[in-house]
């Protein structure tokens, strides 16, 4: 498959279409939502000068149901906020949503109150 503008990802290797539903500038590819590190300050100015591999690490939202990726760059450790798009990985990104409630600090057991166990003195 090839598009008029597109990339290939690094890491996942498919090839993806720059123009992306819901924003004006894909960013990070939507079936491993793997991205690149290119952009310096503003999305699209291709001067960060590092081009390292950057890992999805966690999904935030920002205003009403705008769902926004947290890159952290392998190569230099950088943090970088992607609007996702609409033909992104859902499931991934459920994913990396649902990961810190699967893997809490403190056991549930612990945290949550055993109903039922109360005892009358
Ligand atoms: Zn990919
Ligand atoms: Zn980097």
């Amino acid at each position: 498959m090839s598009f008029a503008r597109s990339f290939r990802c690094g890491h996942c290797g498919v090839d993806v279409s720059l123009d992306a539903p819901g924003t004006s500038h894909r960013n990070h590819c939507p079936h491993c939502l793997w991205s690149r590190h290119l952009d310096r300050n503003v999305p699209g100015d291709r001067r960060a000068g590092c081009s390292g591999a950057m890992e999805p690490i966690a999904v935030t939202v920002r205003g009403e149901r705008r769902w926004v990726l947290i890159h952290r760059c392998t190569g230099c450790g950088r943090l970088r906020l992607n609007r996702t798009a609409g033909d992104d990985n859902v499931l991934l990104l459920m994913q990396l949503a649902a990961m810190p409630l699967a893997m809490p600090p403190v056991p549930y057991a612990m945290a949550v109150p055993v109903v039922g166990e109360v005892t009358h003195s």
